[in-house]
C-alpha cells in the first residue's frame, strides 16, 4: 500500500516552499506519491517531477482550480494530467492568474490606505520563496501584512481584513465549474471536488449541489481532507458510492502558510489506480 497525498501546494502558488523543497518534505514525511496541486497553474510540474524522480517518489501531476458554482467559490483538483500549452483552457487559466494578480493589487490599494503595505512588499514576499509565483493569492498579502506587524499571520488576516465581508475584499473571476471540468477533461485529466462540504463557516455546499456537480461532469470527491467532518465524509462517501465515484484524501499543504501536514490525509491504492488508469498519467 502506497501513501499517496493528492493535495499539496508549492511556492508557484501560495505554499512557502518550492517544489524540490515540498518533495525532500514529503519524503521525509514518508509518502511514496505526491500530487502537486497549485491554483490555477501547472508551472511547479516539471521541477517537482524532476525531484521526485532524484528522491524515488512519484508524481501525479495536478492543479486546483477555482471556480463558481451559483456564484459560490469551490475549488476542484484536475489530477493525472496537466492542460496542454495553449489549449482553450490554458488561456483561461492564464485569464484567472492575470485576474487574480489584478485584484490582489486592487485589495492591496484598499489596505495601503490603512495600513503599512505596498504591493512591492507582498511582489518581495510571493517572489522570495526560490521559485517564480505563478498565481497570486491572499495569503500572499497575509504575508505582507504580517511582516510588516499588522497581523500575527495568515490566519489572523484571513478572519479580519482578507475575509469575504471585509470592506478591503475584491473577488476574482473565477471559472463556472461546467466550464472548469470541461477544461480538465480536455486536458487528460479527472475533476476531483475539493474539501466541497468544507466545515467552515457557510463555506460548505449541500448534497444537493454536490450532486449538481456531478451531473456537470464531476469525477470524484475529495473526502478526507481536514475541514470535512464525520458527516461530511458520510454524507459524500454516501453520494460517490451511489454515483461509482472516485474518493481522494490529502493534506491541503502549504508549507509554512497553513498548520496541514504532508500525508495527514491520504488516498486509498484503488483510488489511486482508478485514476492512473483513467488517465495513462506516469508517475
Ligand atoms: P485566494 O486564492 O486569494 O482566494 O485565497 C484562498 C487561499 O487562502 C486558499 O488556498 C487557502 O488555502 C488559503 N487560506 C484560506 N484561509 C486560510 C487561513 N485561515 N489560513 C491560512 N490560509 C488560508
Ligand atoms: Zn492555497
Ligand atoms: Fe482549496
Ligand atoms: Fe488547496
Amino acid at each position: 500500500m502506497r501513501a499517496t497525498d493528492l493535495h499539496t501546494h508549492s511556492a508557484v502558488s501560495d505554499g512557502t516552499e518550492t517544489p524540490t523543497a515540498l518533495i525532500e518534505q514529503a519524503r521525509l514525511a514518508g509518502l511514496d506519491i505526491v500530487a502537486l496541486t497549485d491554483h490555477d497553474t501547472d508551472r511547479g510540474i516539471a521541477e517537482a517531477r524532476e525531484a521526485a524522480s532524484s528522491a524515488g517518489l512519484g508524481l501525479l501531476p495536478g492543479m486546483e482550480v477555482s471556480a463558481k458554482h451559483h456564484g459560490r467559490s469551490i475549488h476542484i483538483l484536475a489530477l493525472g494530467n496537466t492542460p496542454a500549452p495553449g489549449s482553450d483552457f490554458a488561456l483561461k487559466l492564464n485569464e484567472v492568474r492575470d485576474s487574480r494578480e489584478k485584484r490582489a493589487q486592487h485589495i492591496v490599494e484598499r489596505l495601503g490606505e490603512d495600513f503599512p503595505i505596498t504591493w512591492e512588499a507582498v511582489l518581495e514576499i510571493a517572489s522570495g520563496r526560490g521559485v517564480s509565483v505563478a498565481s497570486v493569492g491572499r495569503p500572499h498579502i497575509a504575508d505582507a501584512l504580517t511582516r510588516a506587524g499588522v497581523v500575527t499571520g495568515r490566519a489572523e488576516a484571513f478572519e479580519t481584513m482578507l475575509a469575504p465581508h471585509s470592506p478591503y475584499y475584491v473577488p476574482y473571476r473565477a471559472l463556472e465549474a461546467a466550464e472548469a471540468i470541461a477544461g480538465i477533461h480536455a486536458s487528460g485529466a479527472l475533476a476531483v471536488g475539493a474539501h466541497l462540504m468544507t466545515v467552515k463557516r457557510g463555506k460548505g455546499l449541500s448534497s444537493d449541489a454536490c450532486q449538481e456537480l456531478v451531473e456537470s461532469g464531476l469525477d470524484g470527491f475529495e473526502v478526507f481532507h481536514r475541514e470535512h467532518g464525520e458527516a461530511e465524509r458520510a454524507a459524500l462517501v454516501e453520494i460517490a458510492h451511489e454515483r461509482g465515484l472516485i474518493v481522494t484524501g490529502g493534506s491541503d499543504y502549504h508549507g509554512s502558510g497553513k498548520p496541514n501536514r504532508l500525508g495527514e490525509n491520504t488516498t486509498s491504492e484503488e483510488s489511486l489506480e482508478r485514476i492512473l488508469e483513467a488517465t495513462s498519467a506516469r508517475l
